[in-house]
């Protein structure tokens, strides 16, 4: 069974520029490339995204795909592999079951790609990202990047911070229990 790092998209990954319906306008944080490569030695990656501009109109789904297909591609063209894009398009009105928080795409990851769930890891810049995490039963780590400063404040549980990826990978890499990946 593999370990996995489930990434959010916007403020972790990316800059978050709000709804988000054109590749071009997408810009990586600069360490995001270096330490996903580092991360991925040891664990699946994953991204999980809310976009809840397409239930509102604001985006389409198509466009999203777009803008999710760019950034797996930009990211594989550095040597960064993504397992899988989880993308949730409903506003919270929808009462779906699969946007973050609910643990519904971790779930299915954990089933799709037989892992360990132990021994895995949620980073995101938002509280529904640590709460996703904890609802999963891993370990959520809340970066200040992206709209982290800003929703600090509303975190419910005390969790790990870090001031942005690269500082959340370091953590991760000194506190998981898997060595043989
Ligand atoms: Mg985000
Ligand atoms: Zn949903």
């Amino acid at each position: 069974m593999k370990p996995a790092i489930f990434l959010d998209r916007d403020g972790t990954l990316i800059f978050d520029v709000g709804y988000l319906p054109d590749p071009q306008d997408v810009k990586f944080f600069p360490e995001t490339f270096t330490t996903l490569l580092s991360l991925q030695k040891k664990f699946l990656l994953f991204i999980i995204t809310n976009q809840s501009g397409i239930s509102k109109g604001i985006t389409t789904e198509s466009e999203v795909k777009l803008v999710n297909d760019y950034v797996v591609d930009m990211l594989k063209s550095k040597g960064v592999l993504i397992s899988q894009v989880f993308c949730c398009p409903h506003a919270a009105e929808d009462k779906c079951n699969c946007k973050k928080p609910n643990p519904y795409f971790i779930n299915q990851a954990a089933e799709l790609y037989d892992l360990n769930l132990n021994d895995s890891f949620i980073i995101g810049d938002h509280p529904s990202d640590v709460e996703c995490g904890l609802n999963a039963i891993i370990t959520p780590i809340y970066v200040l990047t992206g709209h982290g400063e800003k929703h600090k404040n509303e975190l419910k549980t005390d969790c790990v911070i870090s001031k942005d990826i690269a500082e959340a990978s370091k953590y991760i890499l000194m506190h998981s229990n898997n060595d043989n990946f």
